[in-house]
């Protein structure tokens, strides 16, 4: 008898093992694309302070067995001017842990408020370093993601950059769940530098439920859209922030019940060849785009979620 019992938790074990396995892999997924490195306060902090902060995300990524395409600013790689070393080492350890690099500019220039020259110019200066640095593994950059997610005012160039970034062999990293991780991240160092570990915590914990609404929101807005989860992409920023919160970041992403995948993977999704005729000024989520393509408009966005007063003013920021 005690035989027979002990089978019956174990095929139930089996039947909901097999259930789990159903919901964890149910076409929920999501990359993780990562901008501004080697940091985004690069100017503002010294060189140990900067490898310290990337050695700390790193190792967290790397807990998290989640693959990373991460974006350069090479304006972040220089002092004083120059190129400096040190930088580009730090620059480098995303290389040796195995993660893609792709051009985001040299300057972070936005391409709705700059010639096209300029814009082009800015790319170019944004590959000198990663291509040097790529020669040892024989490969070149594959993806740019452009500064403040600005894509051009208007479709003329919109179609020059695009078909200027093709020649040189990119493919447009686009993003879908757009968020204002980056406040959260200001108020972040700004809690820091008042020493108020209370309040660390506090944005730390505020930032990781805020990610959860905005996942939320575009996992909506993909089932009203595609009537299915679409293969999202992610945006967050290498800082402090995440240098601590990552791992945090991931457990809610998964508890959402996605699986992480690669950005090449996610670009596989027909939904990426969504017609997209937005010109507008904002820097938002490609879902939004072909949402407003589509003719939707005004209360259709009036769920996106916004950062809580109280991080805009520690942040310093008057808007998202
Ligand atoms: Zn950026």
């Amino acid at each position: 008898m005690l035989r027979r019992h002990s089978i019956i938790p174990f095929l139930l074990f089996l039947i909901t093992g097999i259930g789990f396995g159903q919901s964890t892999f149910s076409g929920k997924t999501i990359a993780v694309t990562m901008d501004d490195l080697p940091l985004n306060i690069a100017s503002r902090v010294t060189n140990s302070e900067m490898r310290e902060i990337v050695e700390r995300l790193l190792e967290k990524i790397k807990q998290e067995k989640t693959s990373v395409t991460a974006f350069v600013n090479e304006s972040k790689l220089e002092a004083n001017g120059k190129r400096d070393p040190e930088r580009v080492a730090i620059l480098k350890l995303w290389l040796d842990a195995g993660f893609d690099l792709g051009n985001h500019t040299y300057g972070h220039k936005s391409e709705n408020e700059v010639s096209v020259a300029e814009a082009k110019e800015d790319i170019l200066k944004g590959e000198r370093t990663i291509k040097e640095l790529f020669v040892d593994q024989n490969k070149k950059p594959k993806y740019f993601r452009h500064p403040f997610l600005h894509t051009g005012r208007d479709s003329i160039t919109r179609a020059t950059m695009y078909q200027f970034l093709d020649s040189l062999g990119y493919t447009v990293a686009p993003v879908t769940v757009d968020n204002a991780e980056w406040i959260f991240s200001a108020a972040y160092d700004k809690a820091l530098a008042k020493n108020d570990l209370d309040l660390m915590r506090s944005v730390g914990q505020q930032y990781i439920s805020y990610m959860r609404s905005e996942l939320k929101y575009f996992e909506w807005m993909s089932d009203t859209l595609f009537h299915r989860p679409i293969r999202q992409i992610l945006l967050i920023h290498s800082n402090r922030l995440n240098s601590f919160y990552y791992p945090a970041l991931c457990s809610m992403i998964r508890a959402e019940g996605y699986s992480f995948i690669s950005l090449e993977e996610a670009l596989k999704d027909e939904a990426y060849q969504s017609r997209n005729t937005f010109y507008g000024g904002g820097g938002i989520s490609w879902l939004e785009r072909w949402a407003i393509t589509r003719g939707y408009k005004g209360a259709f966005f009036s769920g996106d979620p916004s950062a809580p007063q109280s991080i805009m003013d520690l942040a310093g920021v008057k808007s998202e």
